[in-house]
């Protein structure tokens, strides 16, 4: 497949639900739906049933007020909401209630940034606005939408609050892609309106061409994991079209997560098909600046500002304060663990990083496990680095604790329960390298005219103390033993 993307132009639309809310985006309704019975969390307004009325939640526009603020945008004083008309099971009344930024609209919020970073550069991606609007029904299918031979429709989504976030055309790669959708999960985060991590939180819909040929959109990709996927594939597709001199047209695309591949769901659809118009039953919103002022005040340092005070406060590299504040909570437990014990400086701030974002980090991963989900806790990781630095342990033997350590068991339990200290006394080193070289005289020859066979000899070693001897100490002894012997001049 191609790696060259640069004449491929993507935009993207995000739809996060506000998850923090405890009711839906117009009724009194339970937002949390995730495990209920089906169609159990109902009420005439989400229902759409005739003669119902809605009312905004106030909480979501606060969420959405802190989002507009994270991410840089102009914000509206007044806006609208508008019907955006339809017809689909998943959305009874007909219409969707929406905000639009044409026709005497306005959207919650204007433009705004996401800075990435790819291949050490950075990239600011604009946006071009933020929007609150309800979520539809949930539809079910059996496998693939393609072949299923029903759908279930579970309406206690039907009105919960999402809040879209559109990207301008600026995207150049699946992987700026993903590098974008990687600093937005990290914003939603930090302001704690949605916990993407919850399934369904999350969905995008892809605008996808190559320059000069019209576009495609993708829609309902489920989970930003699938994104970089879903645009590969596509753009394959666009490009094989091409190359047989077909002519791309303008349609609207499924992504099939179950087969991998995207399908044509319709062409030539366009806005004014959607029918726009005001929304009569909602008031205009009108935010009053000390609102604004209030909400700004009761923000938390975003991610952007975290990274800049830790490569100030801890002496990081950019590389590694922009990693570790991707996740609030590693850069929390970061923070806890490195303030928890005063004789830590620089040496052990890096140390520190380096666990979490390597042996820590690869753990969760291969487990898929968020750090709350584990008994770690910061101190154990302060006193695994005391360890190592007052040479009880070598870093073959800490690394070997891991999951221990996981387990929430403290350090001093782990080397009492497996006896692994490290072996500093020369002597029982020295026994250990003289049975090496007597066992190995291959390698022992080998040592005249390649200075790196001792490697394989230290290594042996090692293997014999199960990592414990200090490595230092061993290679000493076994250079000393080898130049008693002739074997190194
Ligand atoms: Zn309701």
């Amino acid at each position: 497949m191609s790696s060259n993307y640069e004449d491929v132009i993507i935009g993207l639309e995000v739809h996060i639900q506000l998850t923090s809310l405890k009711t839906k985006l117009f009724c009194a309704c339970n937002a949390d739906y995730r495990g209920a019975e089906p169609n159990s969390y109902n009420c005439p307004i989400c229902l759409g049933l005739p003669g119902s009325l809605p009312v905004i939640n106030k909480k979501a526009i606060e969420c959405a007020t802190k989002l507009a603020l994270a991410l840089d945008c102009k914000y509206n004083n007044t806006t609208y909401f508008f019907r955006k008309n339809y017809f689909y099971c998943d959305l009874p009344k007909g219409f969707q209630i929406s905000q639009y930024n044409k026709a005497g609209g306005k959207a919650f919020a204007d433009g705004g940034i996401i800075t990435i970073k790819t291949n050490g550069a950075k990239k600011a991606i604009k946006l071009n606005r933020i929007h609150l609007e309800e979520d539809p029904a949930r539809l079910v299918h059996k496998g693939s939408i393609a072949t299923s031979p029903f759908t279930l429709v579970d309406y206690n989504r039907s009105g919960v609050c999402l809040i879209e976030i559109v990207s301008e055309p600026v995207i150049n790669s699946p992987e700026e892609a993903r590098e974008f959708l990687k600093q937005l999960k990290s914003i939603v985060q930090y302001t704690g309106i949605s916990n993407l991590d919850l399934t369904g939180a999350a969905r995008v819909d892809a605008n996808i061409s190559i320059r000069g040929h019209e576009r495609s959109e993708v829609k309902n990709i489920s989970s930003f994991k699938e994104v970089e996927r879903a645009l590969k594939w596509e753009i394959q597709r666009q490009r094989n079209l091409l190359k047989r001199g077909k002519i791309l047209t303008q349609e609207t695309r499924h992504w099939d997560d179950k087969r991998r591949i995207t399908i044509s769901l319709r062409t030539k659809e366009f806005e004014a098909d959607y029918r726009y118009f005001p929304e009569q039953d909602l008031v205009p919103i009108r935010i009053a600046d000390d609102f604004i002022k209030k909400v700004k005040d009761a923000l938390p340092e975003m991610p952007r500002e975290r990274a800049s005070r830790l490569h100030r406060d801890y002496n990081l590299s950019e590389f590694d304060s922009d990693n570790l504040v991707l996740d609030k909570e590693i850069a929390d437990f970061y923070e806890n663990g490195v303030n928890s014990d005063p004789s830590f400086g620089p040496k052990e701030f890096k140390q520190f990083c380096n666990w979490l974002m390597n042996d820590i980090s690869r753990h969760l991963n291969e487990h898929n496990k968020m750090i709350k989900d584990t008994k770690l806790y910061p101190k154990q990781v302060a006193d695994l680095i005391h360890y190592i630095n007052e040479g009880k342990i070598t870093t073959k033997i800490a690394k070997s604790f891991i999951d221990d350590i996981m387990n929430g068991t403290s350090i001093s339990k782990i080397i009492e329960k497996k006896g692994k200290k490290r072996i500093s006394d020369e002597g029982i080193i020295e026994r250990y390298s003289k049975e090496v070289i007597q066992e190995n005289p291959k390698i022992v020859e080998d040592c005249k005219n390649n200075p790196k066979a001792i490697e394989a000899l230290i290594g042996r070693v090692m293997s014999k103390t199960k990592g414990q001897a200090d490595p230092e100490i061993t290679r000493s002894l076994m250079f000393n033993l080898l130049k008693q012997i002739g074997i190194i001049l």
